[in-house]
Order: structure tokens, then C-alpha cells, then sequence
């Protein structure tokens, strides 16, 4: 198999291991002499991997008593509506730091009043906004962490009056979160513990049942909730391959390990692009991501862009390109990124810059 070093922003590198053990389990499950698509999502084995994987997360996260986590179909996107559906009665608040926190407040509109505290929106959501209020009068408050697309991250459990809501899709078991500050912490499976198909939420049981609106029943947490993630077929590959995302995750130390060396190979990466005079990093300093590494070309070699990701191609770097709403580079270094990968990155961008300035 080709070698290549896998900076792509999600789906994204997954831990070998997970890989290989979803290749067994595809042929034979558990020895059932069946594939692992192949089996009932209500025989007791399937039972074993859905138990083992809440267990997982509440072990990974140190979840305490009072929350429950569900895996669900439909994305971080579906996210967005199932949230306001099941708490907004009259307000919520939101923090607009991208995107995807814009996503979020469109649906919210539908469901009530929406306030949103503060935005980043006039400086390309480069920073996350400090100095805002949060109206005790909301039902929830909604917070975007890891700013994919941006390389912004809020990297501490905020204090907040009412329910703190967040999307935590890209930086979701990057770093140790305190859960008991949250009200609900979703996310799509695919940046950091996951391939794509399956939405993790973890949600405090007791900030539910407070809204007088009718909730369809797929759309209601509680449905979920009851039928342990399996009212209807769950997304059983999907989640077959977060657990064995998740063991691996463990075995190596857990989410206090992986942030070390998170924190490690983002240093690497954001002293070169400091140093090297071809590049500038684009998020505010103080607010840069430890996942999602966002840069561009320094003004004088602008238009070198091109030139630069055609030769990092070369070095058999995957997914630098920023997202298309931005531009330049963005590399993501998830928890299954190995060091390895940013240091080949780091050398390739020294040796064009030996390349262009001799
Ligand atoms: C990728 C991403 C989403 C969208 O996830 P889907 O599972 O594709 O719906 C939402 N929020 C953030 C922060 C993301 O990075």
C-alpha cells in the first residue's frame, strides 16, 4: 500500500489497528460465522458492542451518573435541528464562531428566539469573541469548540447560567472536557473517533422534557434514550469501527495521553509556520486549534500557492488544502495523526522554502 501522510479534515486517518480489526470483523464476527453487516442489531452480540461502546465513552470522558451517550444517523448537521427541537421553548443563545455554529442558529430560528452573544463573522471567524454575556433567560446556551474550517478552538469547559450546548465534532476526545459543565456535547463521528454515519451525543437526561411543542418521535431524545440508540437500526459499521477507534484511543493511554502528544504536534507545526518566512498562520494566536492547523502563503509569495501544494503532493502529503471557503493550507492532525506525519510536513515546507529563497 502507498504511503502517504493524511492531513484530511474528515473523513479523515483512522488508527490502523481499528482499520485492520474492522477488515476481521467484516468477515467473520465474533465467530458468528457471519459478517458484522451481515448480523441482527438485536442478537446479544450486536447488545455487547453497543454496551461496550457507551461504556467506552463514559470511561474515555469520565462521564458522571445523569448522562447517557447516543449514537444516532444523520450526521453533527441533524444535530443542529434535534437540539432546539428538544430544548427551545422561547430562547436560546448561540456563539457564532463559523460555519457551522451559523448552521446551527438557522435551525434554532425555526423553534423560537435566537440571541446570538457575540461573532466573529467580520474577521472570517479568525478569533474566538471573549467579552460576552450569556442571557440567564435562555433556554441553552450553544457553542461551536473546534472550529474546523478556521483552526479556532475554545480549549476550556466554559461557565455558563443555563445549559451549555456544544458542538464538539472536530476536538471531541482530543483533550479531557469536564462533561458535568455540559448539558449536551455532540458530534459527528468522523474528525477524531470515527468513520462518517454516526452522530455521538452525550446528554444530561435531566434538561429534557421541558419544551411544550410536540416532538416527532425520531427527533426526540427520549425515544433514543429508551431504546438505547437502537429504536431504529442503528448505524451498526459505523459504530463497530468506533469502538474499535475508541479501544485503540485507550490502549494508548487514553484522552490525557492523546492530548499531550496533541498538544506536541500542533507546537511542531505552529513554531514552523512562525519561523518560516514562505508562511503565516491564520487563526489569532492565542485561539489556535490544536486539530485543524490553518495557514496561508506570506504576502510577498502569495502566488506561489499553487506551486507549494503541488510539491508538498510530492512529498506524498494528503488534504492540506484549505477549505474552500478560505483558501491556503489547513492541516488536520486529529488523535490518529502520528507525529511522523507533522514532521514530514515540517520538513516538507522547510525544503520549499530552501526551494524558493535558496
Ligand atoms: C464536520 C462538522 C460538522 C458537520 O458534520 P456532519 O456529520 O457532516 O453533519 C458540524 N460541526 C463541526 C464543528 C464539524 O467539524
Amino acid at each position: 500500500m502507498k504511503k502517504v501522510h493524511n492531513f484530511n479534515a474528515g473523513p479523515c486517518v483512522l488508527p490502523k489497528e481499528a482499520i485492520e480489526a474492522a477488515i476481521e470483523a467484516l468477515r467473520d464476527f465474533e465467530g458468528t460465522g457471519m459478517s458484522v453487516i451481515e448480523v441482527s442489531h438485536r442478537s446479544k452480540e450486536w447488545d455487547a458492542v453497543m454496551q461496550e461502546c457507551e461504556d467506552l465513552w463514559k470511561e474515555l470522558l469520565h462521564i458522571p451518573e445523569g448522562y447517557r451517550v447516543l449514537f444516532l444517523g444523520g450526521g453533527a448537521s441533524t444535530q443542529f435541528l434535534m437540539v432546539p427541537y428538544n430544548l427551545l421553548n422561547k430562547k436560546a443563545a448561540y456563539l457564532e464562531t463559523g460555519v457551522w455554529a451559523k448552521k446551527a442558529i438557522k435551525e434554532a430560528k425555526a423553534f423560537g428566539e435566537v440571541e446570538v452573544v457575540a461573532s466573529s463573522a467580520e474577521t472570517i471567524y479568525n478569533y474566538i469573541p471573549k467579552n460576552f454575556t450569556i442571557p440567564a433567560d435562555a433556554d441553552y446556551f450553544h457553542i461551536t469548540t473546534n472550529n474546523t474550517i478556521y483552526g479556532t478552538e475554545i480549549k476550556f469547559d466554559m461557565d455558563s447560567p443555563v445549559p451549555l450546548v456544544a458542538d464538539m465534532s472536530s476536538d471531541i476526545m482530543s483533550r479531557p472536557v469536564d462533561v458535568s459543565k455540559y448539558g449536551i456535547i455532540y458530534g459527528g463521528a468522523q474528525k477524531n473517533v470515527g468513520p462518517a454515519g454516526v452522530a455521538f451525543v452525550i446528554i444530561r437526561e435531566d434538561i429534557l422534557g421541558k419544551v411544550s411543542h410536540y416532538i416527532p418521535t425520531m427527533m426526540d431524545y427520549a425515544t433514543h434514550i429508551k431504546g438505547n440508540s437502537m429504536f431504529n437500526t442503528p448505524p451498526v459499521f459505523s459504530i463497530y469501527v468506533m469502538v474499535q477507534t475508541l479501544k485503540w484511543l485507550k490502549k494508548n493511554g487514553g484522552v490525557e495521553a492523546m492530548h499531550k502528544l496533541n498538544q506536541k504536534k500542533a507546537e511542531v507545526l505552529y513554531n514552523e509556520i512562525d519561523r518560516n518566512k514562505l508562511f503565516v498562520g491564520t487563526a489569532a494566536k492565542e485561539d489556535r486549534s490544536i486539530m485543524n492547523v490553518c495557514f496561508v502563503m506570506n504576502e510577498p509569495y502569495k502566488d506561489k500557492e499553487e506551486e507549494f501544494l503541488n510539491y508538498a503532493k510530492s512529498c506524498g502529503m494528503v488534504g492540506v488544502k484549505g477549505h474552500r471557503s478560505v483558501g491556503g493550507f489547513r492541516a488536520s492532525i486529529y488523535n490518529a495523526c502520528p507525529m511522523e506525519s507533522v514532521e514530514a510536513l515540517v520538513k516538507c515546507m522547510q525544503d520549499f522554502e530552501k526551494k524558493i529563497l535558496g
